[in-house]
């Protein structure tokens, strides 16, 4: 079932209201850091570029800086991460192992 970010993001919010800052040395709303070592690279909401996230709590977070299309900006996906990193899924290709990502989600980024 797909995720109700909508509804996420503002459960989060009256959250954070009510208890304050949850995740330390990071932004309030997504938990984004920029000092490692969990880090971006291998995260399915990053772009092919990787420069850009389109997880909708980053792109909700008012701390995040965005870019025209309201895409949240990477500058260094090594040593940057948020607390709603999500692994992308591998799917094997004889021996090897590939990055999976559907067509569907490339399209919404314009990737
Ligand atoms: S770890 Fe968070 S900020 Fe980084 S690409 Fe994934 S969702 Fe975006």
């Amino acid at each position: 079932m797909a995720k109700d970010w909508t509804k996420i993001i503002s459960g989060l919010k009256k959250l954070l209201e009510d208890v304050g800052p949850i995740w330390p040395k990071s932004t309030k709303l997504a938990g984004f850091a920029s000092s490692g070592p969990y880090h971006c690279a291998n995260c399915e909401y990053l772009n092919k570029d990787r420069n850009r996230c389109r997880q909708e709590v980053m792109m909700a977070d008012p701390e995040v800086e965005k870019d025209d299309k309201g895409l949240a900006i990477i500058t260094n996906p090594e040593i940057q991460c948020c607390d709603f990193v999500e692994p992308v899924k591998l799917v094997q290709i004889g021996g090897e192992y590939a990055r999976a990502r559907s067509s569907r989600r490339e399209k919404q980024i314009g990737a």
